[in-house]
């Protein structure tokens, strides 16, 4: 009796080098295909997996990066002890068919002597920027030297991280970068909180309060969908609902323009609703976009 056979799964090509991902790319290109990269810290989740999928229906090859960034970590966050499961995240991106994944080490990305920082004025020192400062220099710094290594064709970012997609947008149209960038619905829990590689660090009692993001966001949004305009009645009704969740400390309730960034008084046709709290060992963040209707 001929022994029955797993199914085949695709090997992932992995590399480490630059020299070796542009000669990996450079197979995928002579095939003429285009290429859409999903870069990420690793520790992956739904979230970057949903990227990974919509990526995949964008081009013909999808290309992953793995790279924990210390330029974008300030001195006193969680550098040292994010989570690095490589081998899981390693099947994770296998089985959703990635083509080539990147894991670099610090040294290909910030080669000896390296001075050149990116930064986006305006947009990157406020909401998470104040809170963070010099994470959006760190985080379009490596952002560029990935699109500069990789040359997508497209970019696809989550729209968990509103700002930073923002950010990269802008900094991808003023550096005249090649690249279409798109973003992804952010992917929740059941409960509704957002997945997130930071959510590992809660205990189970702030795993049950860490709900009050998502849940202030949709009373703001209930509110919002029954005409409510005034910005800080907005804030207000979600601060109520986070007096509920006394293991949640608020870093900043905000309801700004979605282009600018500055804060609204009256939301009009589009603002974005943007969250983060301090809850245990964890800062989280979360968002919605409103269009008025
Ligand atoms: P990170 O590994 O945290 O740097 O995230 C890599 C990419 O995944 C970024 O574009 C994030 O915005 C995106 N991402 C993270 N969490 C989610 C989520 N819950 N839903 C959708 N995208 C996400």
């Amino acid at each position: 009796m001929a022994a029955k056979r797993k199914p085949a799964r695709k090997p992932l090509p992995r590399v480490r080098s630059v020299a070796q991902l542009r000669s990996a790319i450079a197979k995928l290109r002579a095939r003429g295909e285009r290429i859409a990269f999903v870069p990420t810290m690793g520790a992956l989740h739904d979230g970057h997996l949903s990227l990974v999928r919509l990526a995949r229906k964008s081009a013909e090859r999808v290309v992953a990066s793995i790279f924990v960034n210390p330029l974008q970590f300030g001195p006193n966050e969680d550098f040292t002890r994010y989570p690095r499961p490589a081998a899981r995240d390693r099947a994770m991106l296998a089985s959703e068919g990635v083509d080539l994944l990147w894991e670099p080490e610090v040294k290909d990305i910030y080669p000896p002597g390296d001075l050149t920082r990116v930064n986006v004025e305006g947009l990157s020192n406020v909401l998470e920027g104040a809170s963070r400062p010099g994470h959006y220099t760190g985080v379009c710094t490596v952002v560029a030297r990935l699109l500069n290594a990789v040359q997508p064709d497209h970019l696809w970012l989550g729209q968990k991280d509103a700002q930073q997609a923002l950010i990269l947008e802008r900094m991808a149209a003023d550096l005249l970068m090649p690249v279409r960038i798109f973003r992804g619905p952010t992917v929740r829990e059941e409960d509704g909180l957002a997945r997130s590689s930071r959510n590992a660090y809660l205990s189970h009692a702030e795993r049950q309060q860490a709900v009050a993001l998502s849940q202030g966001l949709a009373a703001a949004w209930i509110l919002l969908k029954e005409g409510e305009r005034s910005a800080a009645r907005l804030a207000a009704a979600i601060r109520r609902e986070w007096d509920g969740y006394p293991l949640v400390r608020e870093d900043y309730i905000a309801i700004v323009d979605p282009v600018t960034l500055a804060p609204l008084k009256t939301v009009r046709a589009e603002a974005l609703v943007a969250v983060a709290a301090h809850v245990g060992p964890a800062r989280l963040i979360d968002n919605f976009p409103w269009r008025g209707r």
